[in-house]
């Protein structure tokens, strides 16, 4: 190459290297941080029972094992966490050991992410409607197998208000008292029930404690709580029936699987 050819020759090369930045520069679009749809909310995170939380945008799905992370007289006995009850129980009923114990459990819940309201309001099952913050079930207001009024059951609830059914399904059917006195408050979250609904203990914030006839049919009411400050739809624990859930599901049921 003659000088003046290779200097015509970088010049082509330094117009192709400028044109080209131009053309890169055009098509890189602008910074715009990945839409992540498969982060967990920090809400569910105090779900500290379950053994893992995911999302995928739609729903949560928390696995847990359903035992009780405290005492209770139905571990077999060869459970650190058994330890034998005698004494009075919710309602003031004298405790009274139903035949079952407590067995590891497998429970899938998968809860909507964004509940919503339901205007079909589908009963509550029998067995597991939600989830409690200690990976434990939340049952209904109403005893097997033919929707019985629980007052039958009640007498063997634990210290903490809980109880396994035939197959060892431990379950709360009121007020979690571990949760509500150890590991949150009266007033604190205490689970999810099975539409995305938090459920939270039988007091407000202020105080003020929370009865059936302060709640809606389905046993609820909106305002902002500490974990949900811009306002949602929650269930109370009451002491008076039906305890947790009223007339259905407030909102659209996710799953269980067991
Ligand atoms: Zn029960
Ligand atoms: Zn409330």
């Amino acid at each position: 190459m003659t000088k003046k050819k290779t200097s015509y020759f970088n010049l082509f090369i330094g117009l192709v290297l400028i044109v080209s930045s131009f053309a890169c520069s055009k098509t890189e679009e602008p910074t715009v941080p990945p839409v992540d749809n498969t982060t967990v909310p920090n809400v569910y995170t105090k779900i500290y029972g379950a053994s893992s939380i995911t999302s995928d945008g739609t729903y949560i799905t928390i696995k847990t094992n359903g035992v009780p992370d405290h005492k209770s007289p139905y571990y077999p006995t060869t459970n650190p966490l058994y330890e034998a009850y005698s004494g009075t129980t919710f309602g003031g009923y004298t405790f009274n050991k139903n035949p079952n114990s407590i067995a590891t459990q497998s429970f899938t819940f998968k809860i909507p992410v964004n509940p919503k309201v339901d205007a079909n309001h589908a009963a509550t099952p029998l067995g597991v409607i939600g989830v409690a913050l200690n990976g434990v079930a939340l049952f209904n207001q109403y005893a097997g197998p033919n929707n019985q009024a629980l007052t039958g059951e009640i007498a063997s609830f634990d210290k903490y208000y809980g109880h396994p059914q035939n197959t060892g399904q431990y379950h709360y059917h009121v007020e979690p008292l571990y949760i509500t006195t150890v590991k949150s408050t009266k007033s604190g979250l205490v689970g999810f029930l099975l539409d995305g609904f938090p459920v939270y203990g039988p007091q407000e914030e202020s105080g003020t404690t929370v009865t059936s006839s302060n709640l809606d049919a389905y046993h609820g009411h909106t305002h902002a709580t500490i974990d949900f400050p811009t306002g949602i739809y929650h269930y109370h624990f009451t002491g008076d029936a039906p305890y947790l859930n009223g007339n259905g599901y407030y909102g659209t049921a996710g799953t269980v699987t067991r």
